[in-house]
């Protein structure tokens, strides 16, 4: 078992678009260091984006399950959406409020390459929107509602700040390596 370091918001590979993964591909071991780091993090979710590799992987725990989906497709969902606050390993300290489908059903293979169907809801549905974004180089704050962004404050955990895109984007600037692409980014720690 190993932890990955997660890419954070400047990190080019947080852009790209994942690889769908064959079946004879599944690694088990990879699974199970996705699931330790979300854990470990303290994540409801993690795509494999956002531990450097472009493979259509995520993983999820929404507080009463944990899943495992493999080239996860959304097949249906409700017209009807609900906006609530996200967060993301990938912007440590920031959040926003995202309107997301409010029930979906979803197709993905599971980690013994066998296909699997349901629908989630809520929380579950909330999650697994969020995270296939990621596969497709979508983060959470391209979908916030305007205005939304909000730095938590260290001194208080429960004290937000309100902050412009841009101000997100000078601050991951001053603190990672946007400027600097010849940084091995594997290795580079997260701000926490
Ligand atoms: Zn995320």
């Amino acid at each position: 078992m190993a932890l990955y370091d997660v890419i954070t918001f400047g990190h080019p590979t947080l852009r790209k678009k994942a690889k769908e993964i064959s079946v004879d591909e599944i690694d088990q071991e990879f699974i199970d260091d996705m699931l330790e780091t979300m854990y470990e993090k303290d994540g409801v979710g993690l795509a494999a984006t956002q531990v450097n590799v472009l493979k259509r992987l995520v993983v999820v725990n929404d507080l009463k399950s944990e899943y495992v989906l493999i080239n996860p497709k959304i097949i249906a969902k409700s017209e009807q959406q609900e906006t609530d606050t996200e967060g993301c390993l990938s912007l440590p300290g920031f959040q926003a409020k995202v309107p997301r489908h409010l029930k979906i059903i979803v197709r993905a293979l599971d980690r013994e390459g066998d296909s699997v169907e349901f629908e989630a809801k809520g929380l579950l549905a909330r999650i697994i929107q969020h995270e296939l974004d990621h596969l497709d180089g979508i983060l959470y704050i391209d979908r916030a509602e305007p205005d939304s962004l909000r730095m938590i404050m260290e001194s208080d955990e429960s004290s937000l700040k309100e902050i412009s895109e841009k101000e997100l984007t000078d601050f991951f600037k001053d603190n990672f390596h946007a400027e600097r692409p010849d940084v091995e980014f594997e290795r580079v720690q997260p701000l926490v």
